[in-house]
């Protein structure tokens, strides 16, 4: 930190601001009070519940509400939101706090890291055609990512990453890092994919497509409802399509039909076959039944075999959400005919209905632990990858399990709905700011070249965070500046 008559310069990010009394930096994370620079949020400790030992809730955070879990963590657990950040990247962490756990020693590593390389992987429970693979998503007009490979009874969305954050024009990197930031505290963001569909996305919650809320996400794909309701289906109606537009199912030619002895029915049906009763490519990608283009599903039936069809032959059609769904009798001239959905097939289209899960957007933030964000935990940083890969070393943000890919680095993901509420900050680099925290033994901290100089006793830390935090919500919160 440094003065400039009453202004005080910031030094916890490549920006530098400089800073006015009762004033807040750009980022909205440091303000300067009464002459002092101060990180505005509560510095965010956990600790478990007596009862279980399991779930977590926060400790001294004036109201702020917590409602994930957490493995293995000490009792309380030093998370890194609101510890703050050291820039240049030399300097020690913020917190190295050292504690006993069940007579071993250990070290806690807590920093706000600062991402300019980092993203998030959208999961949205839909089989609604969002938009091509490889398409771009924008919001408010800017590109911030793609649409990768759809998985099963969902779609994905690759957003951010460091060429929308560095490599585009100044907007771009600015709304990707506010699309990721808002991603990332859970607040809903509508995005917008090329020759595709609008979809507003928020963690935990049921995307809306198209301004439509998604309700259930498919119970499997064609071939698989024929498979899971083939026997609730035989000897109540002749044939049975599940429209899909990924593999189309139908019952007489299924395997599940075959083995129950169902009668051929001469159905011939548009796209290409794969196997027996599992039909490719019946309609385009759309929003229409079963993630098909189409909204008659009679349109994906090329007609009946006149030497196999029969007058009177009866078939359902359903989605593999059972939302929609056709039940037909052929006329004379083997042409389907709607009619009412006879109420003993009713029940199985409740029951497809009955068995898709809530339809959810899940966010994993994504962001890689460089080398400059590991010096601040030792002198050596590559001995912090090493001592991760062995297991040695346990990585959490904000408390919350997080996965870490295998190859170089110490690159994650985490679920952003196992953190506490306003876990992710930003700086207008423009960068994520996220909480990442280093847990070992204190030796093996001390063999890997930390910074052990710097280590406090967990006990020092919990007596002053809790005056802080005190003092804090006391406080009347700085106004703010616009970045
Ligand atoms: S953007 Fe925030 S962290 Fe960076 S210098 Fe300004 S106030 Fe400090």
């Amino acid at each position: 930190m440094a003065e400039t008559d009453d202004k005080i310069r910031c030094d916890a990010c490549p920006v530098l601001c400089y800073i006015r009394p009762g004033m807040t930096g750009a980022c909205d994370r440091y303000a300067n009070r009464n002459g002092e620079l101060v990180r505005v949020d509560p510095h965010i400790l956990l600790e478990r519940t007596l009862s279980d030992g399991g779930e977590i809730v926060p400790f001294m955070t004036g109201g702020r509400e917590w409602t994930g879990d957490i493995v293995n963590a000490p009792t309380p657990f030093v998370t890194a939101i609101g510890a703050g950040t050291t820039y240049p990247d030399y300097k020690p962490a913020p917190f190295i706090v050292s504690s006993n756990i069940d007579g071993v020693d250990m070290v806690t590593v807590v920093t706000e890291g600062i991402y300019s390389y980092c993203g998030v992987k959208v999961k949205i429970d839909t089989d609604r055609h969002l938009g091509a693979e490889c398409a771009t998503v924008r919001a408010k007009g800017e590109p911030v990512g793609h649409v990768t490979t759809g998985e099963y009874g969902s779609q994905m969305l690759s957003l951010g990453g460091v060429n929308h954050l560095t490599h585009g024009g100044k907007k771009e990197g600015r709304v990707t890092c506010e699309t990721l930031l808002d991603l990332c505290n859970r607040k809903a963001v509508e995005l917008t994919v090329d020759n595709g569909a609008s979809v507003v996305v928020e963690a935990g919650k049921p995307p809306i497509v198209n301004g439509q809320v998604e309700e259930r996400m498919r119970v499997g794909c064609g071939s698989a409802t024929i498979g899971m309701f083939a026997k609730q289906w035989h000897d109540k109606v002749d044939e049975v399509v599940v429209v899909d537009d990924h593999i189309t199912g139908v019952l007489s030619e299924h395997q599940a039909g075959k083995l129950l002895g169902a009668r051929d029915t001469g159905i011939k049906m548009k796209g290409r076959r794969s196997t027996p009763g599992r039909y490719f490519h019946v309609a385009a990608p759309g929003t229409g039944w079963g993630g098909a283009d189409i909204s008659d599903p009679l349109e994906i039936v090329a007609g009946f075999d006149p030497k196999v069809a029969w007058p009177g032959l009866t078939m359902l059609m359903v989605s593999t959400t059972g939302e929609q769904h056709a039940f037909y009798r052929l006329d004379e001239s083997l042409k389907p005919v709607e009619a009412p959905l006879p109420e003993n097939l009713r029940l199985s289209v409740e029951r497809i209905r009955e068995n898709c899960e809530p339809a959810l957007c899940s966010v994993l933030f994504m962001g890689g632990a460089g080398g400059s964000l590991r010096a601040g935990v030792t002198e050596n940083p590559v001995r912090l990858t090493r001592s991760v890969r062995q297991a040695l070393t346990t990585v959490t943000a904000g408390g919350a399990p997080v996965v870490i890919w295998p190859g170089g680095g110490i690159t994650f993901m985490v679920d952003v709905t196992l953190l506490p509420d306003n876990a992710f900050g930003y700086v207008p680099t423009p960068a994520i700011v996220a909480p990442i925290e280093f847990t070992m033994r204190l030796d093996d901290y001390a063999a890997l070249g930390g910074h052990v100089d710097h280590v406090r006793p967990l006990s020092d830390i919990v007596e002053r965070l809790a005056k802080n935090n005190a003092k804090a919500s006391a406080r009347e919160a700085p106004a703010r500046i616009k970045a």
